[in-house]
């Protein structure tokens, strides 16, 4: 009698028997729901960060291209020059250029009759085990300006497909995408050049300091990315540039000091400008005059503002191969440089 007075004195007990049943179920169902949550969410993030890659590609390009665009690298004093008394300047003739381009354009040509021929390369690179090195007649050597950019893969594919080596001199760029194609261009045999880290005239040629910094900074970066030692160097503008106030051997000495050589162009493809250039128009101007020169050296830019150059790169390469007594080579240390700037005797 008081069992059952006592049980039914606590209906609790019976409740909480049930209580606990309930609250299993509850906890069952809401670390259910919590994993069902959880999953969702991992799904989402998940998503999010796909798009987010996606976007930032997308910005890296953009940014790329806007920053090509702006900087109009080499343009400035000479990058953009039609070298050697080009008739079709007038026509082709880069309008709407500044004043001060134009100028610059005008300058460089003048400079460019100083070096029209290399009849002084005695000493003929002879180092290089390449055959064709030693017998052609004329040695065309290709550069690309101021990448990595958004097309050095394709340039880089192009150059396989005619199975030729070319010089990149290449500024600082800190992307994996950039060290990536700093690599490819070494692993697949071509000539990694420095051109400046930050390619911007005021801060590189501020001063000898200055100079020598970013060219420590270029330096180390392409040994740490490639495992490379660079020791080929084109001025950003060029030797003959006019922005900066030095006296542009103050740099040249300072390089040679490093085992460094720097190398210009006679070749102008004219992709410097602001202005983007027709295929036809680049071809013509990569491939004119090689005949009535030994050495070579063609400027044009791996940029991504610079389509038109990659375009043209198939013909440029068949034009020239199409050459009699003609090769296209890679800068080496061997090779006979063209230098837009002369000691004085
Ligand atoms: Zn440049």
């Amino acid at each position: 009698m008081s069992e059952s007075s006592k049980r039914a004195d606590s209906p609790g007990m019976g409740h909480t028997r049930r209580g606990g049943k309930g609250v299993i179920l509850m906890m069952f169902l809401s670390l259910l729901a919590l994993a069902v949550l959880s999953l969702f969410l991992f799904i989402k993030v998940y998503e999010q960060e796909q798009a987010l890659a996606r976007l930032t590609g997308q910005v890296e390009k953009l940014v790329e291209v806007l920053q090509a665009g702006r900087e109009e690298p080499d343009n400035l004093p000479g990058g953009d020059v039609l070298e050697g008394g080009d008739t079709r300047q007038g026509d082709q003739g880069i309008p709407g250029k500044d004043q001060e381009e134009t100028k610059a354009d005008s300058d460089q040509e003048g400079r460019g009759e100083e070096f029209p021929s290399e009849e002084d390369g005695g000493s003929q690179a002879m180092e290089l085990g390449d055959t064709e090195e030693v017998t052609a007649a004329h040695k065309v050597y290709l550069t690309f300006d101021d990448g990595p950019s958004i097309y050095t893969d394709e340039i880089l594919d192009i150059l396989d497909a005619y199975d030729v080596k070319a010089t990149f001199f290449v500024v600082g760029k800190d992307t994996d995408r950039a060290r990536e194609a700093m690599r490819e261009i070494v692993a697949r045999g071509h000539t990694l050049g420095m051109h400046s880290y930050s390619h911007k005239y005021s801060q590189v040629y501020a001063s000898l300091e200055a100079f020598e910094e970013d060219f420590v900074k270029i330096r180390e970066y392409i040994y740490e990315v490639t495992g490379e030692e660079s020791h080929v160097y084109r001025f950003p503008g060029g030797s003959s540039n006019t922005v900066s106030d030095l006296d542009m051997w103050l740099f040249a000495d300072y390089l040679e000091e490093q085992d460094v050589r720097f190398f210009d162009w006679n070749i102008s493809s004219g992709d410097g400008g602001s202005q983007i250039l027709p295929v036809e128009t680049l071809v013509e101007n990569c491939t004119k005059g090689i005949l009535g020169r030994e050495t070579n050296v063609v400027l044009m830019h791996d940029s991504a503002a610079k389509h038109t150059t990659v375009e043209a790169l198939p013909t440029v390469i068949e034009e020239i191969l199409a050459m009699e007594d003609t090769a296209i080579l890679p800068i080496t240390e061997g090779t006979v440089p063209v230098q837009h700037i002369h000691r004085e005797e």
